[in-house]
């Protein structure tokens, strides 16, 4: 596997291909767009009682791992499930690379602002689905351009979105 993908290009690959290139080459997006700021205050607040640790390993950033008993459980902490599908696929990443390590952990994800939780496990089915994402990935980024922007519901929320629309006089981003 190519170093460069990390579970930010895989949620990424589940939104736009477009989102994917420019974070594989290294534009990156408007760090002080809110909804990054609100993601990372909420991954911070939400459980501060919980045996809680954040870790960064290589194309990681683990929002939380906790210990149950003998079982780790990662979590990812999401402020919505509108983009459960993309979130279910960055923790199977996550899932496999520690898997790749030698540490079998459990996945969840995690919606504090619905109160709501959901089970990932890493099985022959789901790291097929890993699989296929992260080729289009890999087939992806050697292109000399990215692709055009296309019309999304995400682009109003993309902190890119300012890059791929302000030349469109009014334009509300989609
Ligand atoms: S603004 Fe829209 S087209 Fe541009 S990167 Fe974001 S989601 Fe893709």
């Amino acid at each position: 596997m190519s170093t460069y993908i990390t579970g930010t290009l895989i949620w990424y690959a589940m939104i736009c291909p477009r989102e994917v290139w420019l974070m594989a080459h290294e534009i990156e997006p408007d760090e002080g767009d809110t909804r990054l700021e609100w993601g990372r205050f909420l991954s911070e607040i939400s459980y501060p009682r919980s045996r809680r640790r954040q870790i960064a390993l290589p194309g990681m950033k683990l929002d939380l791992i906790e210990c149950h008993g003998p079982k780790a459980v990662v979590a990812e902490v999401k402020s919505s499930s509108r983009f459960v599908e993309a979130a279910r696929i960055q923790v199977l990443f996550y899932l496999w690379r520690l898997r790749e390590m030698g540490v079998e952990a459990e996945g969840e994800l995690r919606f504090p602002e619905e109160r709501r939780r959901l089970a990932v496990r890493l099985d022959a089915k789901s790291l097929r689905a890993l699989r296929e994402v992260m080729a289009r990935i890999e087939a992806l980024v050697v292109q000399p351009l990215p692709p055009p922007p296309q019309r999304t519901h995400y682009c109003r929320v993309c902190a890119y979105r300012e890059f791929c629309w302000s030349d469109e006089p009014g334009d509300d981003y989609g």
